[in-house]
């Protein structure tokens, strides 16, 4: 429920500027809130008076009515990111569990053309918001909407993808609705009707299983953990436009530019199909140029540990685990990596591990699927001048 507290409005008119809905006209001198109100919260944040309050919590008892799972959908260059058929892929297989739909939320500008793809990958509706100022992803507009869509039409489970902007738009949402939400999760099931959110806690030592008790159940869940769903094309899709209108000058921030720190000849992690990783068994910082010599060989990204991260051989951006990147690489090539939890949280999805490593009882053997015991000092250099050399020879 949302009330105007007429003896506080100042009708200053910020409140009609933040609502995505176009729901808040000034009658009188009083903000007046129309039927298009979705409850998303804009104007009560914008209100510097406190004039405007929402009453959220006794709507989140029934938990019957809360149907189907949502995924938000990221886009990048005009493109889906991988991450979000990865999460399509999930949702699919918990609401055939469940017995309900899975939803796609597509923000944006012209975004319309985007559907087919995930259609393709698992949803059975896609909501659709677009409007110039969603073009870019802003935390105010993108929070307001999706709030919006989740009091209307209570879903059950909504994921979003753990990237820069699923770990900002989430708690935002999560804060709004006044809901949990689990960040990081490696694992969803569902138990007894709800949705079990799996990820590691204690500094990765255990992994833990929340359930949430309010809804919808929120969670974000890394890219590369979960598989892509079956890509089937032609599948039938109900498309709901949500018309929305923002006031760009209610956006508080502006986006000037756009920096990437990728390279065009560096081969991003997250997103490499072989990658060449480096522990602390490297020995220092110049000899990290094994495992670059061989990368190159390969085309594969560099990866790192913590440990060679924390030492200050290779940047943050690098390290592969825990608290670094989740991979799942076609191959993933551990040199010097003893194998700790927080390690193989991040790179034990990978099709196929090689782990060379002078101690024969270094736990990362426990998940290779080929192991070389060994100086990595002889055995890397060593692998990189066969590789060229067959390299070489199919090339004549
Ligand atoms: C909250 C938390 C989050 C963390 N997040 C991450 C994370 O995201 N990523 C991560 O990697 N770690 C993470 N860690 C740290 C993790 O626990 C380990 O300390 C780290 O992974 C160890 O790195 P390492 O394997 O390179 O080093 P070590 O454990 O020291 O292992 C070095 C290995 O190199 C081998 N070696 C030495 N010399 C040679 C040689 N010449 N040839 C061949 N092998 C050799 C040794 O036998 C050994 O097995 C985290 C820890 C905590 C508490």
């Amino acid at each position: 429920m949302i009330n105007v507290k007429e003896e506080l409005c100042n009708h200053c008119g910020s409140c009609v500027k933040a609502c995505p809905f176009g729901a808040i006209k000034i009658i009188n001198q009083v903000a007046v809130i129309g039927e298009e109100c979705t409850l998303c919260g804009a104007c009560v944040q914008v209100c510097k008076a406190c004039a405007i309050e929402i009453e959220r919590k006794e709507k989140l008892i029934d938990f019957s009515r809360y149907k189907d799972i949502w995924v938000f959908v990221e886009i990048k260059d005009d493109k889906v990111r991988n991450v979000t058929y990865e999460l399509l892929g999930k949702a699919r297989q918990l609401a055939d569990e469940l017995g309900e739909n899975v939803c796609a939320i597509l923000l944006g500008k012209a975004v319309q053309d985007l559907c087919e793809d995930l259609s393709d990958y698992g949803a059975d509706k896609i909501f659709v918001a677009e409007d110039d100022s969603l073009e870019q992803y802003y935390t105010e507009p993108y929070t307001s909407v999706l709030v919006g869509l989740i009091t209307k039409y209570e879903p059950n489970i909504v994921i979003y993808p753990a990237t820069k902007i699923g770990r900002d738009l989430a708690p935002r949402v999560a804060a709004t609705l006044e809901v949990g939400l689990t960040a990081d999760c490696t694992g969803l099931s569902i138990q007894d009707g709800r949705l079990l959110q799996t990820r590691p806690a204690f500094g990765g030592n255990i992994m833990a299983d929340i359930i949430s008790v309010t809804r919808p159940q929120m969670a974000t869940i890394r890219p590369n953990v979960m598989k892509k769903g079956e890509l089937i094309k032609g599948r039938a899709t109900e498309i709901v436009k949500m018309p929305v209108k923002i006031d760009p000058k209610g956006i508080r921030t502006v986006i000037k530019e756009i920096i990437s720190m990728k390279s065009s000849d560096v081969v991003p992690l997250d997103e490499a199909e072989i990658i060449v990783s480096g522990g602390r068994g490297i020995g220092s910082k110049e000899n990290f140029k094994v495992i670059e010599d061989l990368a190159d060989v390969l085309n594969a990204a560099v990866g790192a540990s913590r440990s060679a991260v924390d030492l200050g051989w290779k940047p943050k951006s690098y390290q592969v685990g825990q608290s670094g990147t989740t991979v799942s690489p076609k191959i993933y090539i551990a040199c010097g990596i003893s194998g700790k939890i927080q390690h193989l949280v991040g790179m034990s999805g990978s099709d196929i591990i090689i782990a060379i490593n002078k101690d024969p009882e270094a736990p990362i053997f426990n998940v290779a699927d080929y192991g070389i015991i060994g100086d990595l000092n002889k055995v890397v250099p060593e692998l990189t001048k066969v590789l060229i050399k067959e390299l070489a020879s199919r090339q004549m």
